[in-house]
């Protein structure tokens, strides 16, 4: 495909808003055959019965580099072996399956295989530590669990006694030798027939446990439907861009919500070649797949374009477009937390294509609000909300969080205005349960709006701009300050490696701005440097913006996702009230492999 000739799937937004329905959208699906709706179907079969089943589906792209392709059929009959797996081994509709594995086919014919079979999957990141993996299996009482071998002797043997649950082990790589109480994955596929007939599911049935990332608190369990799969296959299209024929890599791990919708089930939906890198992150290796595989459409993270920014940034020459031949790539878009307008730009100049940022959460299993192809990129915006999604922004009360008055909120339409991001509720992946928490989930919503947390202000054009979570937000003497604006101009300073800001508690203020600054290695952290960053934010913020106090430190906690975990600043704080932590449990200490490192180490 010549990418740059390729006209934008929605080439007029407000035509398409004025016309859009689910319902009509529905027959964008191909459905069971006698009714109900099955993800795994949408993602596999439906090529199989179209006659697409020798295209290529998966393109794995091995550590050594090597290529290895996976087609539809090939995944179709690989994913009914496990299907068949799950039933020998006994598991019941409904009960869960949980992987802790990295991005590789055996991950997809896991998914596809659970999903076909009317179980439900529950993805773990392999970058979580002993504790969360164990606390997310206990409380999502996983039945069975695949992984490979190195992953359950460390993460999981050790506290097996603690997960009564836990019936089945499946290991991808048992070895002559296994380890008591496991399964062999390649045995057992191997015996089992490749042919598989869908669990007769419906619409409203379970199919996906997927945890929060944990940011602001303990991580949720947000339950997802089969009907999700709607969304996922009417949003790759309207907010990717998604065409037939497209090579789309999606680097968000398979354990983060990104990495199932995008990462395997959207563009299985759309019969598109998914790229599946099997390796760890360096910009060589990255440009390398983007260049080698012919990548077209690009979904990753602000996290890993900060690394690439990083490693070349503006105005280097020549740009990485023209050391490696991005010629292919059409369109790129970032998820998970914000997209400075630098990073906007630095895609202009280095990747010859801007990056358009989407917004969404766990939560709404789907990108809600987007900047899309066919519209000039706003930096610095989120962009607009997609056909079918309706935003608002809502006037909050002291709590910072969205005011309910006789169960009614208030929707400020002035231009501007700043409040809490409401979507109304009713879009086909919006979550339909918090894991034993029904009085959160109820308080999740107010007036047919679910409350997504993060404030927002909308311009008179309705572009929406991130101003930050309710959480995160600091009151410093009259204004409200976006921790992540701070962030970004931080992280412009040339001394400036990483940044996490928060507001550290002020008797006359309510809250100073306080930063967290991580220097580059090569830039000692002294007083001297520490003046230079202060008088860069004032000249850049202002005073009433820019940090107060600047401590330097050695690491920031973050989620895997990338995603300053500001909560464990403010815990770092004495003063704070306690409980800031969330349960000590659920959460690796600032420092551990799970939540820190300099970026550089750290696929992102
Ligand atoms: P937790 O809910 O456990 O605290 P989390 O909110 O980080 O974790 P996710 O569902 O992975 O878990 O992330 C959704 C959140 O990420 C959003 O509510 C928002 O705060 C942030 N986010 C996602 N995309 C964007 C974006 N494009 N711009 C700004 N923030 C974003
Ligand atoms: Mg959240």
């Amino acid at each position: 495909m010549n990418s740059l000739w390729v006209s934008p799937v929605m080439p007029d937004y407000d035509s398409a808003r004025a016309t859009f329905s689910w319902r009509r959208e529905r027959s964008r699906l191909a459905g069971l055959p006698d009714g109900g709706v099955n993800i795994g179907y949408e993602a596999v079969d439906r090529h199989l019965r179209a006659g697409h089943g020798e295209h290529v589906a998966l393109c794995c792209v091995a550590r050594d580099g090597s290529v290895r392709t996976m087609t539809f059929a090939r995944l179709a009959a690989e994913s009914s072996r496990f299907a068949h797996v799950l039933g020998t081994l006994g598991l019941e509709r409904g009960e869960r399956v949980f992987t802790l594995l990295g991005r590789r086919s055996e991950l997809y014919a896991t998914v596809l295989g659970t999903l076909r079979a009317g179980r439900v999957l529950c993805p773990l990141s392999t970058g979580s530590g002993a504790e969360p993996v164990a606390l997310r299996m206990k409380a999502g009482n996983a039945r069975a669990l695949v992984t490979t071998r190195e992953q359950y002797e460390r993460k999981v043997a050790p506290i097996r006694s603690r997960l009564p649950h836990l019936r089945h082990v499946l290991l991808l790589d048992p070895g002559a030798d296994p380890p008591a109480d496991t399964l062999s994955f390649p045995a057992l596929t191997r015996a089992a027939p490749d042919e598989y007939t869908v669990a007769p599911t419906d619409p409203a049935e379970p199919a996906l446990l997927q945890f929060t990332s944990g940011t602001t608190g303990a991580p949720k369990g947000a339950i997802h439907e089969h009907e999700a799969v709607l969304a996922h296959h009417v949003t790759a299209a309207y907010a990717l861009d998604l065409h037939e024929g497209d090579v789309f890599w999606c680097t968000a791990d398979p354990g983060w919500v990104t990495g199932m919708s995008y990462g395997i089930i959207a563009p299985l939906t759309h019969g598109v070649t998914t790229v599946v890198d099997e390796g760890d992150f360096s910009p060589a290796r990255w440009y390398g797949i983007l260049a080698n595989q012919r990548v077209t459409v690009w979904y990753t993270t602000p996290a890993a374009l900060r690394m690439l920014m990083r490693a070349a940034p503006r105005g280097g020459d020549p740009s990485p477009a023209v050391r490696h031949d991005l010629s292919a790539l059409r369109f790129v878009a970032s998820a998970g937390e914000p997209l400075a307008a630098e990073a906007v730009l630095w895609g202009r100049e280095a990747l010859g294509v801007p990056v358009h940022d989407t917004w969404w959460q766990t939560e709404t299993g789907a990108v809600m609000i987007a900047n899309f192809a066919a519209d000039p990129v706003r930096p610095g915006s989120m962009g607009r909300p997609l056909p079918g999604v309706e935003a608002g922004v809502l006037a909050c009360g002291e709590d910072g969080r969205a005011a309910v008055t006789g169960g009614h909120v208030r929707v400020l339409r002035e231009p501007g205005a700043q409040g809490e991001l409401a979507l109304r509720a009713g879009w086909p992946s919006m979550f339909r349960g918090y894991l034993h928490e029904p009085h959160r989930y109820e308080a999740s919503f107010a007036d047919g709006w679910y409350l997504t947390g993060d404030l927002v202000s909308r311009d008179g054009d309705g572009w929406y701009w991130f101003v930050g979570r309710a959480d995160d937000v600091i009151r410093s003497a009259g204004h409200l300050i976006g921790p992540f604006e701070v962030e970004s101009v931080l992280r412009e300073h040339p001394a400036v490696a990483e940044a996490g800001v928060i507001g550290r508690p002020d008797r006359l203020a309510g809250a100073i701005v306080k930063a967290f600054v991580l220097p580059r290695p090569e830039c000692p952290p002294d007083p001297e440097l520490r003046r230079d960053v202060m008088a860069f934010a004032r000249r850049r913020l202002g005073p009433a913006v820019a940090p107060r106090e600047i401590e330097f430190v050695d690491d920031l906690p973050r989620t895997r996702g990338g995603k300053v975990m500001r909560r464990l600043l403010r815990a770092r704080e004495p003063g704070l009230p306690e409980g800031d932590l969330g349960t000590p449990e659920t959460t690796a200490p600032a420092g551990t492999a799970e939540t820190s490192g300099r970026p550089a180490e750290r696929e992102p």
